[in-house]
């Protein structure tokens, strides 16, 4: 193979990686040999080998191995450095979740070693549920049981379980924490029956000093399961043993569960988290950036760009430490400050879809409030100046910051037509440079939508 024949084998990979990708990763990629099946590649930093051998390294082979070369494995080299190999690539970080005793008997899922309460940082909307779970990871009494933790995707169930896990074995190394998702739970439940093992199925579970199960929503309407997870819930529950269970959404509101594991999962305390606020946004990029420091250690990140991210994306945690993550990413790769029109620029998919989020009603809401009117007035007919300008300036918005059309939004605004609303915006753009109270209006209106 020549690098001129791995231009045109690359091209292939443009459908499947996505043309972005394509651009930051694979074209950068210089052929350099192939020898006794094994391709080797020039990149500009050993990140970057890193980076791309865990993001694509697969596809590549798979691409060069349809295109007839005889390889088995890619390597990445440095020039004037070691190589990195494909297996060298940093792994997630993951460690065994049982304690010493019976190690391989448990049934739990490995833990993530990053999911600590040292790493997970406490705002307001998730102050109640971390003070519970820290309550429950000291151990000793049993004081609730189970601990229901609730929330939206994204916000920290999963990280807060795990952070449990590891303080209770840090505590009692003897003590048997199992953390699993319900799905592997149904997972082992039918494959103990399809073994016929039920018994030893149940020894398991009932042996258990403190179980967890992750998203247990998803065992709505699974009957069987369900009645085994009753079971073995109740029979924990007898022998005094912690249970902690987390969900999308609170009991009673999951479709499709019985009404009597409803009233067993109440009976404890349910703690929801709440979807992120700003501070508690930009505490976690904080968090992160220290964090990651030392694998990005020569990394600048200019004034402002934590604040425009936590100002910007709001949808959910994992969203923003992706971004977080692709913006170091990037960073290392050009190999300078990362300034706040890097960000809009590497990010800009991730930006516009979290703008996408605002809805009309959503600034309706907001506006009426801010103006201190009510909603019926704000949509309704009436065309007194104390309603019609706020009219205008939700319709303004809404051209702004969603990406309803004209039309669309008069029918949302009580059946108007779109000259109307096309008017209100026209109206609102016209006042907005003329009068600051307006355009201050405007932006504390927009701010906070986007917060
Ligand atoms: P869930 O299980 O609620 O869907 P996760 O626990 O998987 O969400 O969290 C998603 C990501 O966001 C994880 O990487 C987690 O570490 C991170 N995260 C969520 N909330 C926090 C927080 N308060 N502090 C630090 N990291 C957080
Ligand atoms: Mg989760």
């Amino acid at each position: 193979m020549t690098n001129e024949s791995w231009g045109h084998i690359r091209e292939e990979l443009i459908s499947s990686v996505g043309k972005n990708n394509y651009t930051n990763w694979i074209e950068p990629l210089e052929f350099s040999d192939l020898e006794d099946g094994v391709a080797t590649f020039y990149v500009p930093t050993q990140f970057m080998g890193n980076w791309v051998s865990r993001n694509f390294g697969d596809k590549i082979l798979n691409q060069l191995q349809k295109a007839g070369q005889d390889v088995a494995r890619i390597e990445f080299s440095v020039p004037s450095t070691r190589r990195v190999r494909v297996e060298d690539a940093p792994k997630k970080t993951q460690a065994a979740a049982q304690p010493s005793r019976n190690d391989a008997d448990l049934p739990g899922a490995p833990l993530d070693a990053r999911f600590t309460f040292d790493t997970f940082v406490v705002g307001k909307p998730n102050e109640l549920a971390h003070a519970a779970a820290r309550r429950v990871a000291e151990g000793g009494t049993v004081t609730f049981n189970p601990l229901f933790l609730y929330g939206g995707v994204g916000l920290g169930k999963t990280h807060l379980m795990h952070a449990i896990a590891w303080e209770l074995q840090k505590r009692s190394p003897g003590l048997r924490v199992v953390y699993l998702s319900a799905e592997q739970f149904m997972y082992r439940f039918v494959q103990a029956l399809r073994e016929k093992d039920m018994i030893a199925f149940k020894q398991l579970f009932r042996a258990v000093d403190v179980l967890m199960v992750d998203d247990v929503q998803f065992i709505a309407g699974k009957d069987a399961t369900q009645e085994e997870f009753f079971h073995t819930f109740n029979a924990l529950v007898d022998q005094n043993k912690q249970i902690i269970v987390s969900s999308d959404r609170a009991p009673n509101e999951i479709p499709g569960i019985e009404d009597r594991i409803v009233s067993r999962l109440q009976s404890g305390l349910v703690v929801d988290l709440h979807p992120t606020n700003y501070e508690l946004r930009l505490g976690i990029l904080q968090q992160k950036v220290e964090q990651y420091s030392n694998q990005f250690r020569d990394l600048e990140i200019q004034d402002g760009v934590l604040e425009f991210l936590a100002h910007r994306i709001s949808t959910n945690v994992r969203v923003l430490e992706g971004a977080l993550m692709r913006l170091f990413a990037f960073g290392a790769l050009v190999g300078r400050e990362i300034t706040l029109e890097l960000t809009q620029d590497c990010l800009a998919d991730v930006l516009r879809a979290s703008d996408r989020k605002i809805t009309v009603e959503e600034i309706q809401r907001k506006v009426s409030d801010h103006y201190n009117i009510r909603l019926s007035d704000l949509i309704g007919p009436k065309r007194v100046r104390t309603f019609a300008r706020p009219r205008q300036i939700a319709m303004f918005l809404s051209k702004q910051l969603t990406s309803r059309s004209l039309p669309e939004i008069g029918r949302r605004f009580g059946g108007r037509d779109h000259t109307t609303v096309m008017h209100g915006v026209r109206r609102i753009e016209e006042l907005r440079a003329q009068d600051s109270q307006i355009a201050e209006d405007l932006e504390l209106l927009r701010r906070s939508l986007e917060a």
